[in-house]
């Protein structure tokens, strides 16, 4: 029996570490032991995602949040090493590109223990953290799962092709797994009194559009020049509403409510008009349930969703000629993954 030590923080992860958790389970040779590290903690960003997506209760919840991203990283560092020494895994599995994913890469590495990234070799080509957390992680991986071939192309051209695998999104196999169950058990329309098709959704939380006031101001601009034509329904991320409030931006003109749950996410997804986000797996799942995206940034890790024509930078080109995209898998991701974990830890 191998243990592999999962590690999760913030609500993406918890997104992305569902199906691979599920199907990591069924390997009869493999025991996962979870860990939260608490980077997101409340109710509406991390609890309703381990209800909604069957996800294990964590095993250890480090509680660890909030400060610098030196002091969250480090704080976290202590705490993932005192555990790693206890639990003694053969194998790590880090998701994507936040601060959890940067301190459990630092760890794993110094005690020699392999680490799978799922998410490997996204790039932006810009200095942001998430590109700097990405770029170390793949950078001391054993397994580098990509999900699409502009992955797979990123690692090689910084030398990177020994254990890299394109096996496919694992977010399309979280869009598949709770399609259905969100059209039958979510009532979120209703509840905001919206019309499938007649608002559009928002949302923003990236550091190089919450840090500043002239960043956040220009996005802020953009949303309410486009609610002239529909409700702009912006789901409003913690960071965000803090900025806002401290550099005192009118939102009154946007419609904001609280982070929602995937279940009503996906509700609001399958039935908006068009989605306008700095997020990167919104922009996939904007493609998933084939809406128009404009991507609040100047540059996108999804080329795919541009080439394709289902997403657009908000100062770049207009969308390209529109056709389907196959880049990101069958929704089968996790299974792929876990049946190369299960052969190879
Ligand atoms: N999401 C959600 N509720 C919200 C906002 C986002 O469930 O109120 C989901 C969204 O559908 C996507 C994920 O959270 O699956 C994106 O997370 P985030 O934007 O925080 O991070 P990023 O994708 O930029 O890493």
């Amino acid at each position: 029996m191998k243990t592999l030590l999962s590690v999760v923080g913030a609500r993406p992860q918890f997104i992305k570490a569902a199906p691979l958790s599920r199907a990591l389970r069924t390997r009869s040779n493999l025991r996962e032991v979870l860990v939260h590290t608490g980077q997101h903690f409340d109710a509406s960003m991390s609890d309703v995602f381990f209800e909604e997506l069957g996800l294990a209760k964590p095993d250890h919840h480090l509680g660890i949040h909030g400060g610098t991203h030196g002091a969250m990283t480090g704080r976290m560092i202590v705490a993932l090493e005192d555990l790693a020494l206890s639990v003694k895994p053969d194998a790590f599995v880090i998701y994507g590109d936040t601060n959890s994913t940067l301190a459990a890469a630092v760890v794993a590495a110094k005690l020699f223990v392999p680490i799978a990234h799922v998410e490997a070799g996204l790039r932006s080509f810009m200095p942001i953290p998430e590109e700097i957390n990405r770029l170390m992680a793949d950078r001391v991986s054993r397994w580098l799962f990509c999900p699409t071939d502009a992955a797979v192309k990123n690692l090689a051209a910084e030398g990177i092709r020994k254990g890299v695998h394109c096996v496919g999104d694992v977010m399309y196999d979280t869009t598949i797994m709770m399609t259905d169950r969100a059209r039958e058990q979510s009532t979120i329309l209703g509840t905001l009194g919206l019309q499938s098709g007649g608002y559009d959704l928002a949302t923003i939380h990236r550091a190089e559009n919450t840090d500043t006031r002239d960043a956040l101001a220009a996005v802020v601009t953009y949303l309410t020049d486009a609610a002239r034509d529909v409700p702009v329904l912006l789901p409003l991320h913690p960071r965000t509403r803090q900025a806002a409030e401290r550099f005192g931006i009118d939102l009154s003109r946007l419609r904001i409510i609280d982070p929602v749950g995937y279940l009503d996410m996906t509700a609001l997804l399958a039935n908006c008009r068009r989605v306008l986000t700095d997020s990167g797996g919104l922009q996939k799942e904007a493609y998933f349930h084939r809406k128009p995206c404009v991507t609040l940034r100047d540059a996108t890790e999804w080329i795919e969703t541009v080439e394709t024509g289902w997403n657009r930078l908000w100062r770049g080109p207009d969308y390209r000629p529109r056709r389907d995209n196959q880049a990101y898998g069958d929704g089968r991701a996790a299974e792929r993954i876990a049946d190369i974990l299960a052969a190879e830890v």
